[in-house]
């Protein structure tokens, strides 16, 4: 669609403000919105912000970083196929946008740039082309006096959850579907209130762009409900958290070959996946600065909670970050697929996927061999048995990823310096102002961040 279409469209749909959308590098949602008068010079323009947002906290604190302050300006230009009416909210579109420069060039600190340069590689070095999903689970909750309270008390998968939910996932699922988006499976999770409802894959740039599309969804309709949908990866200390976890493959550019999957090799890995994966592994002390991205991160991340706190990869183990999925019976090529579990909706999606991707080539290009998988879970081996598949703990804190990927020169080399240093800074403020604070203070500020 052309920025004249999508002001006719939204013309026609009735619509009295576009929402132009952007994630920001500390996972934060948020935007501008454009009257309709003189929508289409703004489509095709932009609207202006100033360049201190990358630097801007989940706190609203802006990070000390050099040239992120009071002086200058970018441009928040929307991609016009993103544009969709927003079921949420009244006479209300809404769109995603990239950060430009005042002179017409991708600003270097945007990330949805970043996830478009690696998409780019993939597909000019290795002929990859990504489809990519993110599988969110979230919290339906109520707010009293400031607290959250999950919605129920109903357990994993049960169908009393599912009449709990049933009023506000159905119109969920209508307007996930009326903006393109098709819900594969709904069911409610272990914990209360705790829900998951997946879309279909996509490309990986449209991957992420429905990832924001899909939040803003879920959150506005439940908000109309009366209800709070949290993405924290871990609300309440005592229930199952949040993952997001992110399924990925990568296919030949006619999309008719799932370039990660041979029928001849062990579990349908083909040589390109298990190379992929192992860069994975290989970063994933690093990365996770990237996927599980906020202080309430590390909470979730524990053994025995199926949310992976080690770095192993296993068929179907769920106890592993990386998941090789089961493939469907007679459709294997189509569904075969890795899963990242050690991601959460506390992230960016556009600098998740990209250091997914950046990781995965840089195992291609090294042909990094994969350690034998986990076939059980991790936490119950012994110390000899952990080292023979390099079972290490994942790290603790955000602290602590954020100090590996400061030295990991690959990841950072892909973000580019503006990107990667605005980010460890936004990182880095975050953890100085919760260290100073307390775990009710942590959760409470999390729960309805992302
Ligand atoms: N809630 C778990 C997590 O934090 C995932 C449970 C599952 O779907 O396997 O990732
Ligand atoms: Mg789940």
């Amino acid at each position: 669609m052309t920025a004249v279409q999508v002001a006719e469209k939204a013309r026609s749909a009735g619509i009295r403000l576009v929402r132009f959308l952007y994630c920001d590098n500390d996972g934060v949602i948020r935007g501008k919105c454009s009257g309709i008068a003189d929508l289409e010079t703004r489509l095709e323009r932009g609207i202006g912000l100033t360049l201190a947002m990358q630097a801007f906290t989940m706190l609203d604190h802006l990070a000390p970083y050099e040239g992120m302050g009071p002086v200058g300006e970018i441009r928040l230009v929307p991609d016009p196929s993103t544009f969709v009416i927003a079921p949420y909210a009244p006479h209300t579109g809404a769109v995603l946008v990239d950060m430009v420069t005042l002179e017409g060039q991708p600003y270097p600190a945007d990330g949805r740039d970043f996830l478009k340069r690696m998409v780019a590689r993939a597909a000019g070095e290795r002929d990859l082309h990504m489809l990519a999903a993110f599988e969110p689970e979230w919290t339906l909750s109520t707010r009293a006096d400031g607290v959250y309270q999950p919605l129920d008390e109903s357990g994993c998968f049960t169908s009393t959850g599912m009449n709990t939910a049933a009023g506000v996932i159905d119109e969920i699922v209508e307007a996930l579907e009326a903006q393109g988006m098709e819900v594969e499976q709904y069911y409610p999770e272990l914990g209360w209130g705790q829900q998951e409802l997946s879309i279909k894959h996509a490309p990986a740039l449209a991957a992420a762009d429905r990832h924001i599309h899909y939040k803003e969804t879920v959150r506005g309709i439940a908000l109309r409900h009366g209800l709070f949908a949290l993405f924290a990866p871990k609300p309440w200390v005592d229930q199952a958290g949040n993952g997001c976890h992110l399924h990925f493959s990568g296919w030949s550019k006619d999309g008719t070959a799932n370039r990660f999957y041979d029928q001849t090799q062990a579990y349908g890995l083909s040589t390109l996946a298990r190379q992929f994966m192992a860069g994975l592994l290989d970063h994933l002390p690093a990365l996770v600065a990237l996927t599980c991205a906020s202080v309430n991160s590390y909470r979730r991340l524990q053994p025995q909670t199926w949310a992976s706190a080690y770095r192993v990869w296993g068929p179907d183990n769920r106890e592993g970050a990386l998941r090789v999925a089961s493939p469907t019976r007679s459709r294997e090529a189509q569904s075969a697929n890795v899963e990242l579990k050690a991601s959460d909706s506390s992230s960016n999606p556009y600098l998740a996927l990209g250091g997914v991707i950046a990781a995965g080539l840089d195992g291609i290009e090294r042909g990094l061999e994969l350690p034998p998988p986990a076939t059980t879970d991790p936490h119950l081996l012994s110390d000899d048995e952990r080292r023979m598949i390099h079972a290490d703990r994942l790290p603790q804190s955000l602290e602590e990823a954020v100090g590996n990927l400061r030295r990991d020169q690959v990841l950072i080399d892909a973000l580019g310096d503006r990107l990667a240093g605005s980010y460890m800074a936004v990182k880095e403020a975050d953890i100085a102002a919760f260290a100073s604070e307390d775990q009710a203070f942590e959760l409470r500020q999390h729960a309805y961040k992302f």
